[in-house]
This record gives structure tokens, C-alpha cells and sequence, in this order.
């Protein structure tokens, strides 16, 4: 960052910012030719019926196949993707690819198609027609609007308030089911959540991973799976990852489960096996 100092501002870099901005500039130039190359990947992590342990569906969560630098985790290049635009073709290509996997999969196993959630930025709300392109997807694809679930932070709920409710009521018109991520890391108030037609709260990792050890969080965990409840929302925990949070948080009565418990997010192929052979015991080995 340039510092600015007093009336007249000039600018102080050292090395190690410098070296940080070109690799910046590097990532950007390598991003956008990612997607023309497909370097893109998706991961797919199981999501789990509290009550019967079984595989209901999948979140879609993508990483980049670097040519030199190997696996890149989205926390490295989905904020510069929002920053630069990129987002928006690549919001387009992860949605039309965990569709298109979702109807494989059913084309293999003849079964409807699972439930697929995607991720999808506040920067595809404002910087895209996210509903055009969803129901081109949904078109191309042949999924099923009610087998996929948009998950969104709680800042689509607070930024441009009117032009997103408005997006996310012709969503919710289609038969898609809207998810709030991270919940309870925001600031979105009850009254936002009331007006808005979101079906489910995916209960933020922080709160899993405390649980039991810190009375706080434990509350705080049970205060949300009790608000979807009155809300008429289901909940989802993330990030399980021993057995003692998934007892605890299905004594709770929250609906769903995800977590390394489980399984961690992987390659296609191997979700696909999930799918195929998902005894609750399989999963569940306590
Ligand atoms: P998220 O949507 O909240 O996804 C959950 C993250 O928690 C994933 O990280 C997942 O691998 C990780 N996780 C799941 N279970 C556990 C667990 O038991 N323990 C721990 N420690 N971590 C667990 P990942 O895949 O690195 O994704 C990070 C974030 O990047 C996502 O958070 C999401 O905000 C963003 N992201 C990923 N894919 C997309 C995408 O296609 N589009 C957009 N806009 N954002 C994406
Ligand atoms: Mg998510
Ligand atoms: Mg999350
Ligand atoms: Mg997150």
C-alpha cells in the first residue's frame, strides 16, 4: 500500500510489498487465462442427513490447477477474482460444471439427482444477471431447479438490500433453495433474515470447532439451530470434525452435517463413490 503523509503525499514502497503486487499482477494474468486453459477444478464435499448419516448431497467448492504452482486453494484467488471481475465467468463455469457432474451422476446411479450446493460472491449479485444465468445452466444442463442450493454470505443479504432480495425472490420462484454461509460471522439482523427467502443456515465453522469447550459457543451454536427452527429453516453444521461435535450439534436438532469427520471435499471420481456405496456405517466410524 502507497502511504499518504500530510498536504503533499508521495509514496514509500519497500521490497517485500513490491514483490507481493507482482505476484498479485501474475495470479490476476494467470486467472483469467485458467479458465480459457481449464485449469479449474471442482472438490466435492458430502453433505450428511443428521439422522440416518446418509449422503444427501454435495457443496461444489473450487480449486485451480496451477501449471507451476500445483493446487491453489480458493482462499487464495476467490478474492481476486471478486476484485477483478474474473468472478464472473468463473461463477458461470463452477455453477455449469457441479450441475453438469450432478446429472452424470444420475445418468450413472439412475437416481435423481443429488442435491448440488454452489457458492456463489455478492460480486455475481451486482456485477452479473445472476438470475439469467442460472436458468441458462439450469437449461443447458437439464438439472433441476430443486436439486440446487446457492449459497451466499450474509453481506447479499445487507449490500444493495432491494436489488438482491429482489434477485433472490425469482430465485426462490424457480424452485432453487438459498443457503446463508458462515452464519452467525455477519451482522445481518433477524429482521433481514425474516424478509429475505433463504431456506437453510450453514452454522459457521468457528462455532463447530469450539464447541463443548467454550460454553459461548455452544450457545451460540444452539441459538442458531433453534432460530432456523422457528424460522422454518433447516441448519447445517460445517466443519465437523470429531465425533463429539456431530453428537452434540445433532442433540441440538440441527438437520445436516458436514466436516473432515465425514469426509474432506475430493475429486469427482471419488464423490461419485460416495454416492454409490453410502452406508451410514461407511461414514460414520466412531
Ligand atoms: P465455504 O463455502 O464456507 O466452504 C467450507 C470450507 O471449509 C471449505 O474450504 C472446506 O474445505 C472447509 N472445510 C470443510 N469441512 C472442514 C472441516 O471439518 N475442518 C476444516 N478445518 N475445514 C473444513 P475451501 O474449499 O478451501 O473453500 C474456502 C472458501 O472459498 C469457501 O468457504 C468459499 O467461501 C470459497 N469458495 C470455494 N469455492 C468457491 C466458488 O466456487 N465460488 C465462490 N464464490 N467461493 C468459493
Ligand atoms: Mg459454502
Ligand atoms: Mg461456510
Ligand atoms: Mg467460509
Amino acid at each position: 500500500k502507497a502511504k499518504a503523509t500530510g498536504g503533499s503525499s508521495f509514496a514509500t514502497y519497500d521490497p517485500e510489498m513490491l514483490s507481493g503486487l507482482v505476484e498479485r499482477l501474475e495470479l490476476e494474468a494467470d486467472l483469467r487465462l485458467a479458465l480459457e486453459r481449464g485449469e479449474l477444478r471442482l472438490h466435492y464435499q458430502p453433505t450428511i442427513d443428521m439422522l440416518d448419516s446418509r449422503v444427501i448431497g454435495f457443496e461444489a467448492l473450487v480449486r485451480w490447477q496451477h501449471p507451476t504452482r500445483g493446487l491453489i486453494s480458493p482462499m487464495s484467488f476467490i478474492p481476486l477474482a471478486e476484485a477483478t471481475g474474473l468472478i464472473v465467468p468463473l461463477g458461470r463455469w463452477v455453477l455449469a460444471e457441479a450441475c453438469r457432474q450432478a446429472m452424470e451422476w444420475s445418468e450413472q446411479t439412475g437416481q435423481p439427482p443429488v442435491k448440488m450446493a454452489v457458492n456463489v460472491s455478492v460480486r455475481q449479485f451486482d456485477r452479473t444477471d445472476l438470475v439469467a444465468e442460472v436458468l441458462e445452466v439450469l437449461t443447458e444442463t437439464g438439472m433441476p431447479a430443486d436439486r440446487l442450493c446457492l449459497e451466499m454470505t450474509e453481506s447479499v443479504l445487507m449490500t444493495d438490500t432491494e436489488e438482491n432480495l429482489a434477485q433472490l425472490v425469482k430465485l426462490k420462484a424457480l424452485g432453487i433453495t438459498l443457503a446463508i454461509d458462515d452464519f452467525g460471522t455477519g451482522y445481518s439482523s433477524l429482521a433481514y433474515l425474516r424478509r429475505f427467502p433463504v431456506d437453510t443456515l450453514k452454522i459457521d465453522r468457528s462455532f463447530v470447532e469450539r464447541l463443548g469447550e467454550q460454553t459461548d459457543d455452544t450457545a451460540l451454536a444452539s441459538t442458531i439451530v433453534q432460530l432456523g427452527q422457528s424460522l422454518g429453516m433447516s441448519t447445517v453444521a460445517e466443519g465437523i470434525e470429531e465425533y463429539g461435535q456431530l453428537a452434540a450439534l445433532r442433540a441440538m436438532g440441527c438437520t445436516f452435517a458436514q466436516g473432515f469427520y465425514f469426509s474432506r471435499p475430493v475429486p469427482a471420481a471419488d464423490a461419485g463413490r460416495l454416492l454409490l456405496d453410502s452406508s451410514p456405517s461407511v461414514l460414520e466410524k466412531r
